[in-house]
């Protein structure tokens, strides 16, 4: 058929080389074809379509012309290891934790170190905040501590109507993605702010098991409860960690190592017991809490044994 003139769009999920693309602004869902020298589309990409129409005038199908530049790219490893892109143009990693199941030791820096690999923003989401004691517990001292290097740190519990109100706050205007271990509540979260959604997202995951749709395939959501708010959602992504990262992108994903990186006396400094290590001399002096510290080195050293 005959295809009109070129429009603004966001992938909002593909399967294979068939997309949907949501018009930019509150126009149409559309089911595209790719034009064949596109490849490797992922879920929020921003592309430029064509649209066909019936006599009426009604878009019937489109066809993806062009992909704009990335802002930034979400990445998981394939069945063989490599990295491949999952989704694209992502605002911010919502790392969700909770005190029931507990965090374990380190597993806030390696979701923040991960995050801060890919370029984009983490928010710590402390979930279940019903389950807290009066004076918010270890949980919540652990927090401040985060929140003075910079991060936003948001409460939320799904067992109160208003539990939701600084999260609804914090994704309006953004996109969005949830990640964290089973069982702090991210499907809670999201069913809260997507009601019926979710569900789909399982539906999908039983359909690739037959062999439709692949497991991983990202879908966006626009909120219906925020502001100009998408999140972007599969069972992939929830399951996002540390990947492949070396030990100078570890230590970049300490924001308080940074200014410090370089000005070690050995330029190949390890950051173990090398004299004028920057890094040591700072938990000396309390710059960089020892706790953060041991476990940076946790991280490199589990790095070695993969
Ligand atoms: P997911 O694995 O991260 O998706 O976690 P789920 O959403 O499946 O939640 C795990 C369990 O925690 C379920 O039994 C939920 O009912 C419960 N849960 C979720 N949010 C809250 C909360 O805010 N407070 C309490 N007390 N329980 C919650
Ligand atoms: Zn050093």
């Amino acid at each position: 058929g005959e295809y009109g003139s070129e429009r603004p769009g966001r992938v909002i999920a593909h399967f294979g080389r068939t997309l949907d693309v949501q018009e930019d602004g509150d126009g149409p869902t559309v089911r595209c074809h790719l034009r064949a020298n596109l490849e490797g589309l992922v879920t929020g990409d921003r592309v430029i379509w064509r649209a066909a129409e019936d006599a009426e005038g009604n878009i019937t199908e489109g066809v993806v012309v062009a992909r704009s530049e990335r802002q930034n790219v979400l990445e998981r490893p394939d069945a063989r290891g490599q990295l491949k892109p999952v989704a694209a143009n992502i605002d911010q990693i919502l790392i969700v934790f909770a005190a029931e199941p507990a965090p374990h030791p380190n597993l806030i820096d390696r979701y923040l170190v991960a995050a801060e690999a890919t370029g984009i923003a983490p928010v710590l989401v402390l979930n279940k905040i019903d389950l807290l004691p009066e004076d918010g517990g270890e949980l919540r001292a652990l927090l401040t501590r985060y929140e003075a290097l910079g991060y936003p740190v948001v409460s939320t519990t799904t067992a109160r109507a208003e539990g939701l109100d600084a999260l609804h706050a914090r994704l309006a205007e953004r996109t969005s993605v949830f990640v964290g271990q089973s069982g702090v509540g991210k499907s809670s979260l999201i069913d809260r702010l997507l009601p019926g959604e979710s569900l789909r997202i399982g539906a999908l995951s039983k359909d690739s098991r037959k062999g439709t749709h692949t497991t991983t395939t990202a879908r966006l959501y626009r909120l219906p409860t925020a502001d100009d708010a998408e999140l972007i959602d599969s069972p992939g992504i929830r399951e996002f960690g540390l990947v492949h990262l070396n030990e100078q992108q570890v230590a970049e994903g300490f924001i308080e190592f940074r200014d410090l990186l370089g000005h070690c006396r050995f330029r190949d400094c390890r950051h173990r017991l090398e004299p004028g290590c920057a890094l040591l001399e700072a938990v000396e002096r309390g710059d960089i809490h020892p706790e953060r510290f041991a476990s940076y080195r946790h991280i490199v050293d589990s790095l070695s044994e993969t």
